[in-house]
């Protein structure tokens, strides 16, 4: 069995969540099991492994216990992304889009020094809305984004070649409709 197939059948699929017409992609299921979980960290930083990379910059909530993981995993620093209000020292802030009205996200001024290199991590890219916020953040501390990585990727909605028409090399392990 390959690692995607694992993968896929580690992830529950919730109809109608969070509300009708829309599969939610559940993978509390892949993080309870132990062979999966490994599988889906070791398949996202093997291209890097052996490159220095400074700092994991994971998206709350998910993205952090993935960007753990892999920061562990990469002898890199963890850096969170957070939503509004969260994070107690001095930040930096962006506004973005949701399906319905805007959101604010948030890091640390100090968390990223210029021209240290980052890798974005969250569990799923839908129409990039959120990632692409994360990397103007990034871009805005004077990051060297090396890749943004998510176990998920739902291509039809976009995310991906909006993220690489910010130059930004993504990398994602399985596919949904
Ligand atoms: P985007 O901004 O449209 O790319 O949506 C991606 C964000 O929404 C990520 O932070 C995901 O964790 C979350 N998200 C959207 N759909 C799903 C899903 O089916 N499962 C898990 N997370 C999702």
């Amino acid at each position: 069995t390959t690692v995607q197939s694992e993968l896929i059948a580690a992830i529950r699929n919730i109809p109608d969540y969070p509300k009708p017409g829309v599969m939610f992609r559940d993978i509390t299921t892949l993080l309870g099991n132990p062979r999966a979980f490994r599988r889906a960290i070791d398949e996202l930083v093997h291209p890097y492994a052996g490159t220095k990379i400074d700092k994991i910059a994971g998206i709350e909530a998910r993205g952090f216990i993935l960007g753990g993981a892999i920061a562990h995993q990469l002898s890199s620093g963890f850096v969170p992304i957070r939503k509004k209000g969260k994070l107690p020292h001095d930040t930096v802030r962006i506004a973005y889009s949701l399906e319905y009205g805007v959101d604010e996200m948030e890091m640390h001024k100090d968390a990223i020094s210029p021209g240290e290199k980052v890798i974005l991590v969250d569990d799923l890219i839908a129409t990039g809305g959120t990632a692409e916020a994360a990397v103007k953040l990034l871009k805005q501390m004077g990051a060297d984004i090396v890749a943004a990585c998510f176990v998920i990727d739902l291509p039809e909605l976009g995310g991906r070649k909006r993220l690489e028409a910010l130059g930004v090399n993504v990398r994602t392990l399985i596919e949904f409709e």
